[in-house]
């Protein structure tokens, strides 16, 4: 599931691409993925597109017609600019196809329909509810305002870490990096985190995800991947040994995922059940 690095770098070298162009035809390929009726996609038509921005886990493909199209990706929903023939794949739910022979196009791996987008006029994208619910951008956050953005409801680390309201554009592969870059506990509570944990999580954020947004600019590219091209320290390395301590990295089983962390450097040597108990934890 992409988040906040790869989704940044992706907008930087999208708008890079498509400022400027005018949008020949928007077209819903699947009328369900569009959830406004007004204005109609055609509004786009004619359009130049001026950026492509992120907010959390939003993109806003922005115009100078006044419209925004805000696209939710979900797991499995992937955007990117593509030849106009490529575009027109069985996958893609929506797309905005370019004068220049090109087509931003929304698609969807596997078959079930989650993502969306919603074209909006500049007030209404003001008083969006998944915008205007979202937390603060994490990087560049400091510990006070860490501890004001997760600390209540009361919650378990992992939990709060990934919701998008607390705090934006973090999901299950930062969520775990930054825990473990910080030393911290994934089910703690946030309301027992000491001042000292809430300044190593917030040093620890802005390394993991600047690193990573770094490191996706490197990787660069208009089109999203199947996978995220990703170097971790944990997610996806239960089993393996940790880089600062050397004990086997352990894992927490979900139903559509694992929780990776160290019991040494981040527990205290404990290990929590592995299984699948996400009903608690959520
Ligand atoms: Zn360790």
């Amino acid at each position: 599931m992409p988040e906040l690095p790869e989704l940044q770098a992706l907008c930087e070298a999208l708008t890079d691409e498509v400022s400027g162009r005018r949008v020949e035809s928007a077209v819903a390929v699947h009328p369900a993925v569009l959830r406004t009726a007004e204005p109609p996609l055609t509004a786009l038509e004619g359009a130049a597109l001026t950026a492509v921005n992120r907010r959390g886990k939003l993109l806003l493909v922005q115009s100078d017609r006044g419209v925004s199209l805000v696209v939710h990706l979900m797991s499995a929903g992937r955007m990117g600019l593509r030849d106009v023939e490529r575009a027109r794949g069985r996958q893609t739910l929506l797309r905005l196809e370019l004068e220049d022979g090109r087509a931003l196009a929304l698609r969807e791996l596997g078959t079930k329909r989650r993502a969306s987008a919603h074209l909006l006029d500049d007030e209404a994208l003001g008083e969006h509810p998944p915008l205007a619910r979202l937390g603060p951008e994490p990087i560049g956050l400091e510990a006070d305002e860490w501890r004001r953005a997760l600390e209540h409801p009361r919650a378990r680390l992992h939990t709060a870490l990934r919701d998008g309201r607390r705090v934006a554009g973090i999901g299950r592969c930062y969520a775990s990096e930054i825990m473990w870059a910080a030393r911290l506990a994934p089910f703690t509570m946030t309301t027992g985190l000491s001042d000292d944990g809430w300044t190593r999580l917030a040093s620890a954020a802005d390394a993991v995800l600047g690193q990573a947004v770094a490191r996706a600019r490197e990787i660069g590219g208009v089109d999203m991947p199947q996978r995220e091209k990703r170097t971790t320290a944990v997610h996806g390395h239960a089993g393996e040994p940790c880089l600062r301590c050397g004990a086997e990295l352990a894992r927490v089983s979900f139903a559509e995922y694992e929780l990776v962390y160290c019991p040494d450097c981040q527990n205290d040597g404990r290990r929590y059940a592995d299984r699948r108990f996400s009903r608690l934890t959520r």
